[in-house]
């Protein structure tokens, strides 16, 4: 369980080119901005208060996350129609998930505070991922890295479409 849902760094490698991103990574990709930067850092959606993102380090194929654009650790400081909406969010991405992969189930849920396992504890955020039977067992693991059997933009390409609305 302790690296099922992988920790951000603050270090990632997008289109080839390494970039740092100073302050919190999910504020970062919380400001309002074009569909060629959603695209090029897979944020499949942008709802009213939440966003949809696409897993950096994915545990599985298609594992995203649903986070809130405001930066607050604490759920139970975050006002219902956020919360609503990242639950409504999810079954969104469950939807669209089953659609494209198929998979044998799910897990959802949300690692609160660091001692919990959240690599980003000050920001909240609702990792939804899909599983498949005996999935820990044919992934490889080299490292920390697993190897996925596609690229997130492979990932990213097939799910967007069904959050386009
Ligand atoms: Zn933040």
């Amino acid at each position: 369980m302790e690296f099922l849902w992988s920790p951000w760094r603050q270090q990632y490698v997008t289109s080839g080119q390494a970039q740092k991103i100073s302050g919190c990574v999910f504020c970062h990709f919380s400001h309002p901005s074009t569909p060629e930067f959603d695209a090029e850092h897979y944020i499949l959606h942008r709802g009213q208060h939440n966003f949809v993102i696409l897993n950096l380090y994915p545990y599985t194929t298609a594992h995203l996350m649903v986070v809130p654009y405001a930066h607050i650790a604490e759920l139970s400081h975050v006002d219902k129609s956020v919360s609503d909406e990242m639950m409504d969010l999810a079954k969104l991405g469950q939807k669209a998930i089953g659609q494209v992969y198929q998979p044998d189930g799910y897990n959802l849920g949300m690692n609160l505070g660091s001692a919990a396992g959240a690599g980003v504890a000050s920001h909240l955020h609702l990792h939804l991922l899909p599983r498949w039977n005996g999935d820990a067992n044919f992934m490889t693991t080299v490292g920390e890295t697993r190897v996925l059997p596609e690229s997130l933009a492979d990932t990213y390409q097939k799910l967007n479409q069904h959050f386009a609305f």
